[in-house]
């Protein structure tokens, strides 16, 4: 257990042209330092050149260094230990109510009318994330989403984002997803799974309509989010997400879609959201994780892809851009931070693999739980060699730096009043308080399949549980939704 984590490297330099994004950079950077110098250690500055020595904040803003001696930082660990319990506390009874408000329609979302599903998804996944779902979901309100969910189904097939609407592949993600989850709630269980039973054929159906199969240039093998919609990569990732849940991944469906996500990887090394459009953290999670889903993630240049997430994290907040020289935010914790467990799997398949042979590497059984050691010196300011062994360890076999990831989530992201926002200065939201708290897991979990342990940074109860990092839902409901499905299917 980490209380706090570590000096921060740098600030970004604008070499003195200062532009509007270099402008916005500085702010984003002034709020997270604002947030953040509370639980970072205070450093005595030296200067052995003049013998002088002086206490100063980390960010306290005297840096003259004019007679060209370096100073000396000395760590003296962290000073308001008070508040540190407090500040890197996941806020986890506050979060759940916002979670609860967002299902009962409170707050403004009229322009989401179109993504309930979504709306759905982010409350329910996040209570499930928190471990809150079977006791702060009510069974009234697991029995109302579940009938809500099943009148989103459109009669010629998929899920549109309200009643009566237009079947879409985003929406049927999320309904998909909120259903399977919803399968191990005790009060809506069976309805659960009897909608995804109901709904199955017409997905399919919907699925393959969304296929781009022929005339359409460099867009064959793509899917369409919906009729006449737009073809992205979105759209193939949902797809072959619900594909694979509800045991649907015919040859048909499949086809050509490996060469056309190869073809959205740019030189940089993510992928866009189309051939030939820039890298973008959200569209490259959609673009490794359908490649994956499709047993093909070979087909991607893989340390190209590995090189291009490990440098969107941005070194002082600690946090996500999604793409290259723009802000951190919270959402892409998940977006581009589950990436990284992703490659951790997928970096020795050189060749084709099954689904099933695919999902086997994502297998959580083996896996190490978080370090939420016990330790008294931890917890009292200081850091146990097998801490700081365990530390080292987690850091060198991982692509990112998840305790630099936990602390921006929790210490910049978190909304006093429960929720969590892409950045300080922002309000929270339903959809980043679900992708934050999905990054949150990523970050704990991260290393879970190394024998080191994975860093845990504040007090244990902050360990949230882990998600399959190819679908965002615990690996329980993806394995039960595919036994049942793949049962079904021999019947
Ligand atoms: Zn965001």
């Amino acid at each position: 257990m980490y209380l706090w984590y570590p000096p921060l490297p740098l600030r970004a330099e604008d070499d003195g042209l200062a532009t509007l994004t270099s402008r916005e950079q500085a702010e984003v950077e002034r709020r997270v330092d604002e947030a953040l110098k509370h639980v970072l250690p205070r450093t005595v500055r030296t200067n052995s050149g003049k013998g002088k020595s002086k206490a100063a904040s980390f960010f306290g803003g005297d840096d003259e260094d004019d007679d060209g001696v370096a100073d000396v930082e000395a760590d003296t660990g962290p000073p308001l230990l008070s508040s540190c319990p407090s500040l890197c506390e996941l806020s986890m009874d506050l979060h759940s109510l916002y979670l609860q408000n967002g299902l009962r329609g409170s707050g403004c979302h009229s322009s989401l009318d179109a993504s309930r599903p979504w709306l759905v998804y982010w409350c329910v996944h996040g209570l499930d994330v928190l471990d809150r779902l079977q006791s702060d979901l009510s069974d009234e309100s697991a029995r109302a989403i579940v009938a809500f969910l099943a009148r989103c189904v459109h009669p010629n097939g998929g899920f549109g984002g309200g009643p009566g609407q237009q079947a879409h592949s985003a929406p049927t993600y999320a309904a998909v997803l909120s259903l399977a989850i919803l399968t191990s709630h005790p009060a809506c269980a069976e309805a659960a799974l009897g909608v995804l039973r109901t709904a199955r054929q017409g997905v399919y159906d919907f699925l393959l309509r969304c296929k781009v199969a022929s005339g359409s240039g460099d867009a064959i093998g793509g899917f369409r989010v919906s009729r006449d919609g737009e073809v992205d990569t979105r759209g193939a990732y949902t797809v072959l997400a619900v594909a694979s849940l509800l045991q649907l991944q015919s040859a048909e469906l499949t086809a050509g879609v490996l060469d056309w996500i190869a073809a959205c990887q740019t030189y940089e090394g993510g992928l866009g959201g189309e051939p030939g459009n820039e890298a973008h953290g959200g569209y490259t999670f959609c673009g490794l994780a359908a490649a994956a889903l499709l047993g093909g993630p070979h087909r991607l240049n893989l340390p190209l892809l590995s090189k291009w997430a490990a440098n969107r994290q941005m070194t002082r907040e600690g946090g996500f851009q999604g793409r290259t020289n723009k802000l951190v935010d919270g959402c892409y914790s998940f977006w581009v931070g589950a990436l990284f467990p992703m490659l951790d799997r997928l970096q020795n398949v050189r060749e084709h693999m099954q689904p099933d042979e695919l999902h086997r590497l994502f297998d959580d059984t083996q896996a190490t739980t978080p370090s939420t050691a016990d330790d008294a010196a931890a917890t009292a300011g200081g850091s146990s060699s097998s801490d700081a062994d365990s530390l080292d360890g987690a850091l060198e076999s991982s692509l990112f730096d998840s305790l630099a990831l936990q602390r921006y989530i929790l210490v910049a992201c978190q909304g006093p009043m429960g929720g969590l926002r892409d950045k300080p200065g922002k309000h929270p939201d339903l959809y980043h308080t679900c992708y934050c708290l999905s990054g949150l897991s990523v970050a704990q979990h991260a290393d879970q399949q190394q024998a080191s342990r994975t860093p845990l940074l504040g007090r244990q109860d902050n360990l949230v549980a882990p998600v399959h990092p190819l679908y965002n839902i615990r690996h329980a409901h993806v394995e039960r939704i595919r036994r049942v499905f793949q049962q079904d299917k021999k019947q």
